[in-house]
């Protein structure tokens, strides 16, 4: 298949901003695929050539494509930098710089899917001695073939932007619609595989069925299920009936595979830290069956028996080099509270039948193995939750978990089975933007408001539309303001001044192409309006990320 077919894609999808065009534009395509090429177009639409659970990177700098572009093109490195600066992203340069390519190559094959594809991948394996130009060669092969589209992609494929607005939910949607079969299907399969080849060839091939028997295997990771900020307990422990209460740790969350005699460590972001945390490979060695499992628990760092602030342990999991000394420095406990397998996956049994499991297979003699505290709540025990909560708030934790005892385990979900009860939300002070009318009786009024955060050069990008928890008399007043403020209004749409600043709750901060920073919130809450704040004195875009990349 050519490469210039995909490549109009990305055209197409870019061109438009509509999440249902853009799953139309994908669906129509993957219906055209033969199985080996949906495999990889499975990634490739996301500008990737590995999946999400690889640890497998292009790690190709912008400044070697330039140079590559460079000479594919028959021009300096200076004059494409120029170009890349004046259009502001490789890929545009390309279209620019290679309207004036003056050698073409007449009669040069064109560039398949199946050879890009194979020749991105080649490209993370390179390493050692005249690394940088071996690599080299292997990008100049290909944008010596490529139209001027072609060499648009290709650059922002290899170093990891393509912009054009597509993400999972997207793509998993659009497989979906292709083959017809059940969103929550293939979303349920790419979460247990985190790899869309694999999901899009198995639709393709098997259909529902197929993907419904994907399942979980030691050694890869599997997108952890996530939390909800709770209700009072009072109202959410008598719903469940029955809740697993836990201590909620303020560290990191690994995901601990064994697969035969190999163990590995991964973030909740699917990153692989085996090598950062030796001691925590031998723990489990040492304190757990040699058995294929997957378990999760929370890791923390300790000095005299009490926990140290966050950083402490990022320090430990980010770290290189040293890691001897950084052993004895920042000693580790883990806290395990799941079981995902344990010689057959377990994801569908009851959480309370997965404790059990965990709590007979942990050996917890040691110090630095435990278990995660904790309490079966049912509505007659509330005040034993509220103390669980204290408790372990005392101890300098960050509050607790509160799990349907009768719940599997849902990767990636983050639904009301898992929440989380904590002394202080997550807050960032954001700038409001514009916003959007509501309808009906609410047409009067801005109900929901975009907000952004401040980037390097003091513009407001956008982050999330924020649109509850204010009460009448306060969207009375913001939208007062906002008419003063207003710079256009098109339809229910209002733009505005970035003047008001709004301090903003949430739970999770996650990727996202629809807003500008890349990024965008879950369930945001407006908790005050900040009036003793200037739009100079919001958080930044850098916070933000800065956030996203410590788990917040
Ligand atoms: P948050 O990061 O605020 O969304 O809260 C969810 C996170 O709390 C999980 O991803 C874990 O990293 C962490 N956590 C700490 N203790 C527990 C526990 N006992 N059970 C589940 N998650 C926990």
């Amino acid at each position: 298949m050519k490469y210039q077919e995909l490549v109009d894609v990305y055209s197409n999808l870019e061109a438009t901003t509509k999440r249902l065009e853009k799953i139309d534009i994908i669906s129509d395509y993957l219906k055209t695929l033969d199985s080996d090429t949906i495999e990889q177009v499975g990634l490739l639409i996301l500008g990737v050539v590995f999946p999400a659970w690889s640890s497998e990177e292009i790690g190709i700098g912008a400044k070697l494509v330039e140079r590559a572009v460079g000479e594919a093109i028959g021009t300096t490195p200076e004059m494409v930098e120029d170009a890349v600066r004046d259009e502001g992203d490789i890929g545009l340069a390309c279209i620019k710089l290679y309207a004036k390519k003056s050698q073409m190559t007449f009669f040069s094959k064109p560039l398949t899917i199946d050879f890009v594809f194979k020749s991105l991948q080649k490209l993370s394996k390179i390493s050692g001695p005249r690394s940088t130009n071996r690599k080299i060669s292997i990008i100049l092969e290909l944008l010596s073939q490529a139209s001027a589209t072609e060499a648009k992609y290709l650059t922002r494929t290899i170093t990891e932007e393509l912009r054009i607005g597509v993400g999972d939910g997207i793509v998993r949607d659009a497989i979906a619609q292709a083959f017809d079969i059940d969103k929550k299907v293939v979303e349920r399969a790419q979460m247990l595989t985190n790899d869309f080849s694999v999901v899009a060839k198995t639709a393709k091939e098997q259909g529902s069925e197929g993907l419904k028997k994907l399942n979980l295997t030691p050694g890869t990771p599997v997108k952890p299920m996530l939390a909800q900020l709770a209700p009072p307990l009072d109202e959410i422990i008598p719903e469940m009936g029955c809740a697993i209460c836990e201590t909620k740790y303020d560290g990191i969350r690994l995901q601990v595979h064994r697969n035969k005699d190999e163990i590995k460590i991964f973030t909740r972001r699917l990153e692989n830290i085996t090598h950062a945390l030796p001691e925590v490979v031998d723990l489990f060695d040492e304190h757990m069956p040699h058995e294929d499992y997957i378990v999760e628990g929370e890791v923390i760092a300790t000095r005299d028996g009490k926990p140290l602030p966050f950083q402490n342990i990022l320090h430990r999991v980010r770290r290189k080099h040293n890691v001897e000394e950084a052993i004895e420095n920042v000693p580790l406990k883990l806290f395990l509270f799941d079981v995902l397998y344990y010689k057959v996956p377990m994801i569908d049994e009851a959480l309370i039948k997965r404790r059990e499991t965990l709590e007979n297979i942990v050996d917890t003699s040691v110090d630095e193995m435990n278990l995660s505290t904790e309490l079966v709540g049912t509505a007659d025990n509330i005040p034993e939750v509220q103390k669980l909560f204290e408790t372990s708030i005392k101890e300098g934790h960050e509050g607790i978990m509160i799990k349907d005892c009768s719940e599997g385990y849902i990767p990636g979900l983050r639904g009301k089975k898992m929440l989380k009860y904590k002394a202080e939300p997550e807050t960032l002070d954001m700038v409001i933007i514009g916003g959007t009318y509501g309808i009906g009786k609410r047409g009067d009024f801005v109900g929901s408001y975009l907000v952004a955060l401040r980037d390097e050069n003091d513009d407001f990008k956008s982050v999330a539309y924020a649109a509850t928890g204010l009460d009448d008399a306060t969207l009375e007043y913001l939208t007062e303001k906002m008419k003063e403020l207003e710079i256009t209004t098109k339809g229910r749409e209002i733009k505005v001044e970035p003047k008001i600043v709004l301090e903003i709750a949430f739970s999770e901060i996650v990727e996202s192409p629809e807003y500008e920073t890349g990024y965008s919130l879950r369930f945001p809450v407006v908790k005050n309006i900040r009036k003793d704040k200037s739009p100079m004195d919001a958080d930044t875009v850098e916070r933000l990320i800065s956030m996203y990349n410590t788990g917040n």
